[in-house]
């Protein structure tokens, strides 16, 4: 009898998770598991903003992804370019595959809300080579102002659109860059313009009060200006138009633009033949899609509610890691004929870092702030090495001189 195909698309921390415990949980002889991503490397999308700012390099937040699979894996490099769950075909840079299991991880794209402008003129931490291009413009607008005879000092200001986690990471992590750049680039600090504009009547929404007020009076020490309740409305190559009270607009010259103000699933996701919104699926409680027993959706691309509150799980790689153990519990368990496994979130709460020194967290019912934070945070970026390749990915890349 022929073995199964087991198809995975994609090696962020779902794809990735799943792979690293199918291949424990299932041997060669049982199925034939391949993995497809478009590089040959996994990215730690939870470092981008580090990348971004340029206080770690892209090496850093990389490694290559024949350090975590084994024989069990035949490992594809190559672009995911159609998704048809009903002929169960999959085509790719490399050619078409079917598959007698399917699992989506193709992650997260920016969501501009088709505000004009955005797409073509805001650059966006979305993977590494998004994030390495934001370091290197900042950079070149640096470089350009020093030579410029006659000085726009608009070059050196840098607009992050989104206070949510991402924007305020990036924002803590541009706090320890920019005194460095200027001191590289023999530019006088006062001339740089942090700003961070949010839509919301606060940064962090929904997150705890005591903990936002710590991270915005830390982020002011170390100059970032904030305009909240103000949502940008367009983009321009010149920089952003903002809304204000009673419907008035100010447009901000700014030399750097980053979007950081929300994400949809894989753009993939919508002619995939599964029923979506912003490309996320809502799954079945063992993370199946409705409708196609044999395909599953994992990270980003899945949307789960939380029946207690009413409203979704944020998309986070901590959901993405233990729902990709889940799933490949699940396949091994329908290969078996058994019943499935219910996934249960297991929150472990969050920790927002504040730049390399500093952070606010919830963690074991407790609050955090400052070092201790700080530290906890590094422990979960090393925690997810650890999860995917074990102790030596962990010294290789970890950051664990604070464990
Ligand atoms: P991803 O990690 O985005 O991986 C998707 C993979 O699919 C990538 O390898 C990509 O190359 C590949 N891929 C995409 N398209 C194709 C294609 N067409 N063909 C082939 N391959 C493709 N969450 C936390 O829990 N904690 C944090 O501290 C945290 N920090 C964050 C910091 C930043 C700056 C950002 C942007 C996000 C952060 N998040 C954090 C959220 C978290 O990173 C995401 O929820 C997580 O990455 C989702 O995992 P995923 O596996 O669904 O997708
Ligand atoms: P988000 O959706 O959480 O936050 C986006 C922010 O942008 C919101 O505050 C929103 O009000 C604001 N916004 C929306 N439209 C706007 C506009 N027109 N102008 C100005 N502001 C606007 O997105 P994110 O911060 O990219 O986070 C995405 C996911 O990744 C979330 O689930 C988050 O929890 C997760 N994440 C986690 C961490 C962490 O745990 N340390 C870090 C980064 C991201």
């Amino acid at each position: 009898m022929k073995r199964p195909t087991i198809l995975v698309l994609g090696a962020g921390y779902g794809g990735l998770t799943t792979i690293v415990n199918l291949q424990k949980l299932i041997n060669t002889h049982e199925a034939e598991i391949i993995l497809v991503n478009k590089n040959d490397y996994h990215y730690e999308t939870t470092w981008l903003h580090e990348v971004g700012a340029g206080t770690i390099s892209p090496d850093k937040a990389r490694y290559p992804i024949s350090k975590v699979i084994n024989d069990n894996v035949t490992f594809v490099i190559a672009n995911v370019e159609n998704i048809d769950v009903n002929t169960k075909k999959v085509e790719t840079s490399a050619g078409e595959f079917t598959y007698d299991y399917l699992v989506i991880g193709l992650g997260f794209e920016g969501e501009t809300f088709g505000i004009p402008g955005l797409k073509e003129h805001a650059l966006s931490l979305t993977n590494i080579n998004t994030a390495r291009q934001v370091r290197e413009h900042i950079e070149y607008q640096f470089a350009s102002w020093i030579l410029d005879e006659v000085k726009d000092d608009s070059k050196l200001t840098i607009v992050v659109g989104g206070a949510g986690f991402t924007g305020i990471e990036f924002l803590g992590e541009l706090g320890n860059r920019i005194p460095e750049l200027c001191r590289e680039f023999d530019i006088p600090q006062e001339k740089v313009r942090l700003l961070c504009v949010e839509a919301a009547p606060t940064v962090l929404p929904g997150f705890d009060p005591e903990l936002v007020d710590y991270a915005q009076e830390q982020l002011r020490k170390k100059g970032v200006e904030f305009s909240i309740g103000t949502p940008i409305v367009e983009a321009t190559a010149e920089g952003v138009k903002i809304k204000k009270d009673e419907g008035n607009t100010e447009f901000i010259k700014a030399g750097t633009v980053v979007w950081a103000a929300g994400v949809r699933g894989n753009a993939l996701i919508e002619s995939s033949g599964i029923k979506s919104n912003r490309a996320r699926i809502a799954v079945r409680e063992d993370m199946r899609a409705p409708g196609f027993d044999d395909v599953f959706i994992v990270g980003d691309c899945a949307f789960l509610l939380n029946e207690e509150t009413g409203r979704p799980y944020p998309p986070t790689a901590q959901i993405a890691m233990q729902q990709g153990a889940i799933i490949a519990k699940n396949i091994k368990h329908i290969m078996n004929d058994e019943p499935t496994e219910v996934f249960v979130y297991d929150d472990k709460g969050a920790v927002c870092s504040l730049g390399q020194e500093d952070a606010i967290g919830t963690a074991f019912g407790r609050k955090f702030t400052g070092k201790p934070a700080s530290a906890l945070k590094k422990v979960v970026d090393d925690r997810a090495l650890y999860l995917v390749g074990g102790v030596g990915l962990t010294l290789k890349k970890g950051k664990f001189k604070f464990i």
